[in-house]
């Protein structure tokens, strides 16, 4: 308990499944940072296993350059607490939703910093499972800092993961199938993101989560030409390659870090 008396909790930054993020100020070094506190009597036993492999997997990461570093991670009789450093309050989904589509150049410099933050994942054997533009967070220097590792999990050897986790219109096919699946499936996410920043929509919508469920196991990709005319063809050749219905046949992080689109800052169109 002495720990948490080191920080003054201020205003809400946001609210996920269990969390809420507070801005915090710790006294002892003067500094600002952001809080995730999850509340014990809320949680159920498998959450807990979350929040272990949450703090876990972020220290295990750190420090990258594109991963939200944490700081600390602590608990008492009633709460989990998370130290993270502090962001921006505007997530990625609050720029699409505010600037609507990006340009190229744009995207391709967050794909970019995505894709390191992605790959660093997949080099050290784990699967972030869960990225969605709520999770992808800007730090004062406007650096793309991935968020959020509370679905991660490590990747076996030669084993694969099973379970529904993720989002309705970010999580990818075989997620959806039941099947195993492996690290591809942040590609695919990662892809949609992609989608969503140059078009201002995602690729695969419906009314209900089943709804879009359905849309994403067609995964019917299409450029509708009122958008998508001005748009490179590097760019979506990307998309081809990461939106790839077949795991097998899609592109890994470490390979989309080498496309063109992304090696020329989107500056080049073909
Ligand atoms: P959950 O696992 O419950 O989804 P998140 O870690 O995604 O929780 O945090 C929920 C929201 O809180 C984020 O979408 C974001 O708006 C805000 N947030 C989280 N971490 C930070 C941070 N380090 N700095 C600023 N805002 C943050
Ligand atoms: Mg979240
Ligand atoms: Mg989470």
């Amino acid at each position: 308990a002495v720990k948490k008396e080191e920080y003054q909790v201020l205003e809400e930054l946001g609210r996920g499944r269990f969390g809420t993020v507070f801005r915090c100020f710790h006294r002892t070094s003067n500094k600002f940072y952001a809080a995730k506190l999850i509340e014990k009597r809320r949680l159920l036993n498998e959450d807990r296993r979350c929040i272990e492999m949450e703090a876990k997997a972020m220290s295990f990461l750190s420090p990258h350059p594109n991963i939200l570093q944490i700081m600390d991670a602590f608990e008492d009789a009633d709460s989990c607490s998370i130290v993270l450093e502090l962001c921006q309050p505007h997530t990625l989904l609050d720029r699409i939703a505010a600037q609507g589509p990006l340009t190229e150049p744009h995207a391709a410099s967050l794909l970019k910093q995505l894709l390191e933050a992605v790959a660093h994942c997949h080099a050290q054997g784990l699967a972030h499972r869960d990225i969605k533009p709520e999770n992808i967070l800007f730090d004062e220097g406007n650096k793309l800092k991935l968020s959020d590792f509370g679905s991660a999990e490590w990747l076996g050897e030669g084993s694969s993961m099973s379970g529904v986790v993720g989002t309705p219109y970010y999580v990818a096919p075989e997620v959806i199938m039941g099947r195993e699946y492996d690290e591809k499936v942040d590609v695919w996410s990662s892809g949609v993101i992609l989608y969503a920043m140059l078009a201002g929509f995602p690729p695969f919508y419906g009314e209900s989560a089943p709804e879009i469920f359905e849309s994403v196991l067609r995964a019917n990709l299409r450029f509708p030409s009122l958008i998508f005319s001005s748009v490179s063809a590097p760019a979506k050749d990307l998309l081809r390659k990461m939106i790839s219905r077949d795991p097998s046949n899609r592109i890994s992080a470490h390979q989309a870090l080498r496309h063109p689109w992304i090696l020329t800052g989107a500056l080049t169109t073909a």
